[in-house]
C-alpha cells in the first residue's frame, strides 16, 4: 500500500492546506496528516485543537486521517511505513525552507521520498499566519478557511 504523511503546524488548517491534502489523497493509498505536537514556532491553537480542525475537515475524504506527532518527520513518517513526505509549495515564501527540510530529510531517511505539490494560484498568497494576523485584527477570513475554523478563530481571538 502506498502511503504518504503530510506533516505540518496546521495553526490553523487553511484552503490551501486542504487543496493540497485533497491531491495529494489522489496520489497515495493513504493519506496520514501529521499535526506536529511542538513547532518550533508560536501557537494560537492548542494542539487538541489543531488536530481536532483537521479531523473535521478532512471527516468525508477516505483514506485520510490525522494524527498528532512529536520529534523527528522521518521517525514518524518510519513508524507509520510512510514511502514519501508531502509538502505544499508556495511561489515565493517556501522554496529555500522546504529544499533544506527536504535535503535534510534525505540524509536521514534516503529511502523516503520528499512529494512537493505546487500550491495552486488561488492559495499563493495564504498562510496560517497571516490569516491569524488578519482575524486578530478583526478581518473576516470566512473565505479562506473551512466554516468551522473561520468559528473557531473568531471565538479565539474575541
Ligand atoms: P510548517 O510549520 O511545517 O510550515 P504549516 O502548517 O505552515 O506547517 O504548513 C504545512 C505545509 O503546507 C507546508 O509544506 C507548507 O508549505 C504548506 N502550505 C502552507 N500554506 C499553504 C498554501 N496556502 N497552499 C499550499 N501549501 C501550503
Amino acid at each position: 500500500m502506498t502511503i504518504a504523511i503530510y506533516p505540518g503546524s496546521f495553526d490553523p488548517i487553511t484552503n490551501g492546506h486542504l487543496d493540497i491534502i485533497t491531491r495529494a489523497a489522489k496520489l497515495f493509498e493513504k493519506l496520514i496528516i501529521g499535526v506536529y505536537d511542538r513547532p518550533n514556532k508560536s501557537l494560537l491553537f492548542t494542539t487538541e485543537e489543531r488536530v481536532e480542525m483537521v479531523k473535521q475537515s478532512v471527516a468525508t475524504l477516505p483514506r485520510v486521517e490525522a494524527r498528532v506527532f512529536s520529534g523527528l518527520t522521518v521517525s514518524f513518517a518510519r513508524e507509520v511505513k510512510a514511502q514519501a513526505i508531502v509538502r505544499g509549495l508556495r511561489m515565493s515564501a517556501d522554496f529555500e525552507r522546504e529544499f533544506d527540510l527536504a535535503m535534510m530529510h534525505k540524509e536521514l531517511s534516503p529511502e523516503i521520498e520528499i512529494v512537493c505539490l505546487m500550491a495552486d494560484l488561488k492559495y499563493q498568497f495564504l498562510s496560517s499566519s497571516l490569516l491569524k494576523e488578519a482575524a486578530e485584527l478583526g478581518a473576516t477570513v470566512d473565505g479562506f478557511v473551512p466554516k468551522h475554523v473561520a468559528i473557531a478563530l473568531r471565538k479565539k481571538v474575541k
